[in-house]
């Protein structure tokens, strides 16, 4: 019975025995696998754990930590635990820990695997071009690593501990700002081939811009600024400036600050004038991360004190109660006394300022030359002094001119007269108005005049360019009225009904003698001048004739072969081949016994006016 019972306690025990054995060492235990870590544990202690190796490690290597070490000898270890040696795929997989990787005393475990970690990625924002992008995981994991590929160029990505997300530097790949990309998202266990897990497009945020400022590209800058401002079209982060004067290399002392879409660069000190500089904004961080896409570059220049820009009149074409505006290229300070600075000499004038000119306003003679003084030390309305002086010199003009009557249309009938005193030479033009050429011939002769005052010095020239205006404006031979002005002049044997070039026309010589107010008018002109020699210019003989036997008989002459025409002044008829009463000419001579003649330009509308340049000179003498 003993026996039996210490038989049936050893067979008791032993059961136990195999009962427990199998409970430890046969029975696997179920662990899963854990991406947020390289290891997953469980608690599991282990005898002298530094005998024990995996017993397959192909899939994945056991191992053990914690526990009980004494004299530096590992007696007990108090949790086991798996790492993958593979890519782990989803199911189960039994590993085993044993005494030298045998088959007795396996600790046997069932590793159950999920689903490898899900990448998302939200493409509905455009990101930043050249920060980081997240991407979200659907669980933490430090099993794998992960890069991003875009156009063949790749990425590395880092797990934020403890996080489901991804952190992946995008600079390498040197996006541009405002584009589309078709983005990928690789993954590798350890040093495997990667897979593609995601592929994607997304949008890069467009760049910032720069949309104005204080200053523009090629600006002078007037004033003494403090600083300069640029507004970007996004609110800003952070930006960098660069202030180079041109031809140095030094930066300009400047601090730069950003506030909402506003850059302000501030100088340390004024800036000095007359400089030229060079701005770049760079380094721009926007608020949604976006940049410039290039620095932002603008030259400037800073001005000195005023400085004239132009002046009002000409050289020699000024009004003898002119207003001579000089024009500075910056307002002028109204607190300056500029009486000391600014003067004018051989005229009087009266002087004033606005904004940024000083006006001369003349009174003085017809003829007259002057010079205008402006010294330095003139100051901008920033008290920036000028540091060179002006001068200008001109005269007045030498003609005056007069309305001596109208035409029918109205038309103001104007005669030029240049100079002071003295003989009178007279010159007229276009009587006939289809000879326009004779009208353009005088008007160049008034700007020959006017250009060249010794040429009547002691004397007087009147010139009138148009005596029938209105025929010039329509191209007719006679006035509006249909008279021919050169038939309606008092002359003896006046008739009305007269043969022309073209033939018969009733009432072509007007009315009456002087019906016509052109006539009446030149009549009444010529009469008072009373010219010592008188020129009146048709077209198109090219022929000269005078009074044969008078005083203009040498002047037809001499005009005659200073430009190569005909001098028909003894010719009989006088060159014409019709009856002609009542002319201009005729009139002048017979009735008012000024010496007259007549010159035939070649062309009706054409003339050369250097051609007869020196023989209207000649006329004079
Ligand atoms: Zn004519």
């Amino acid at each position: 019975m003993r026996s039996l019972d210490r038989r049936t306690w050893a067979i008791a025990l032993i059961g136990v025995g195999i009962l427990i054995y199998i409970g430890l060492w046969i029975v696997p235990r179920p662990i899963s696998l854990s991406y947020a870590s390289e290891r997953t544990c469980i608690g599991w202690p282990t005898f002298l754990p530094g005998m024990h190796k995996t017993v397959d490690d192909a899939k994945f290597s056991v191992s053990t930590e914690g526990g009980l070490r004494i004299g530096g000898f590992q007696i007990l270890s108090t949790r086991t635990c798996v790492m993958p040696m593979k890519s782990p795929g989803s199911g189960s997989t039994l590993v085993a820990l044993s005494p030298f990787s045998g088959w007795f005393f396996q600790q046997r475990m069932i590793v159950v695997t999920g689903d490898a970690p899900r990448v998302n990625f939200d493409n509905s924002k455009p990101i930043p071009a050249s920060r980081t992008l997240q991407l979200v995981l659907n669980q933490p994991d430090k099993l794998y690593t992960y890069r991003i590929r875009i156009d063949q160029k790749t990425a590395s990505c880092l797990g934020i501990s403890g996080k489901a997300l991804l952190s992946c530097n995008l600079a390498p790949l040197k996006l541009l700002q405002g584009k589309q990309y078709q983005l990928e998202v690789l993954r590798a266990f350890q040093s495997d081939s990667p897979s593609v897990v995601l592929k994607t497009t997304i949008t890069t945020l467009t760049a910032t811009t720069i949309v104005g400022g204080s200053v523009n590209g090629g600006d002078t800058i007037y004033a003494k600024p403090t600083a300069l401002t640029f507004t970007t079209d996004k609110p800003l982060k952070h930006a960098d400036a660069l202030l180079v004067e041109e031809g140095t290399t030094s930066a300009v002392a400047t601090t730069t600050s950003v506030k909402d879409k506003v850059i302000t660069v501030t100088f340390a000190s004024e800036l000095p004038r007359e400089k030229s500089y060079t701005l770049k904004v760079s380094g721009l961080e926007a608020v949604d991360g976006s940049s410039l896409i290039e620095p932002y570059v603008v030259a400037f220049h800073t001005s000195g004190g005023p400085k004239v820009t132009s002046v009002s009149v000409g050289r020699s074409s000024v009004a003898v109660n002119a207003r001579i505006a000089v024009t500075f290229d910056q307002p002028l300070s109204t607190n300056q006394d500029i009486s000391k600075l600014v003067a004018i000499s051989g005229a009087t004038a009266q002087i004033t300022r606005n904004e940024n000119q000083i006006i001369y306003t003349l009174s003085t003679g017809l003829c007259t030359p002057f010079t205008l003084t402006i010294a330095k030390g003139v100051l901008s309305s920033y008290d920036i002094a000028s540091t060179v002086g002006w001068t200008y010199s001109s005269r007045t003009i030498c003609h005056t001119t007069s309305v001596y009557g109208y035409s029918v249309r109205g038309r103001a009938l104007v005669a030029y007269t240049f100079g002071a005193g003295g003989p009178i030479t007279m010159y007229v033009g276009a009587i006939h108005g289809n000879e326009s050429s004779s009208s353009g011939l005088m008007k160049s002769w008034t700007d020959d005049l006017e250009a060249n005052p010794s040429l009547y010095t002691g004397r007087r020239v009147v010139v009138v360019p148009t005596i029938n205006p209105d025929g010039v404006a329509a191209n007719t031979r006679t006035n509006a009225h249909g008279v021919n002005l050169n038939r309606n002049f008092p002359t003896d044997g006046w008739v009305s009904d007269i043969n022309d070039t073209d033939g018969h026309h009733a009432r072509g010589g007007g009315s009456a003698p002087l019906s016509e107010p052109e006539a009446q008018a030149l009549a009444s002109l010529t009469a008072g001048l009373h010219p010592r020699l008188l020129l009146s210019f048709h077209a198109v003989g090219s022929l000269v004739t005078g009074d044969p036997g008078g005083y203009s008989a040498g002047y037809a002459a001499k005009y005659a072969s200073m430009v190569g025409y005909s001098d028909t002044t003894y010719s009989s008829g006088g060159g014409f081949d019709y009856d002609i009463t009542g002319a201009y000419e005729t009139w002048t001579t017979t009735k008012q016994g000024i010496p007259s003649m007549v010159v035939e330009l070649g062309s009706y509308g054409y003339y050369s006016f250097s051609h007869h340049q020196a023989a209207l000179r000649a006329m004079l003498n």
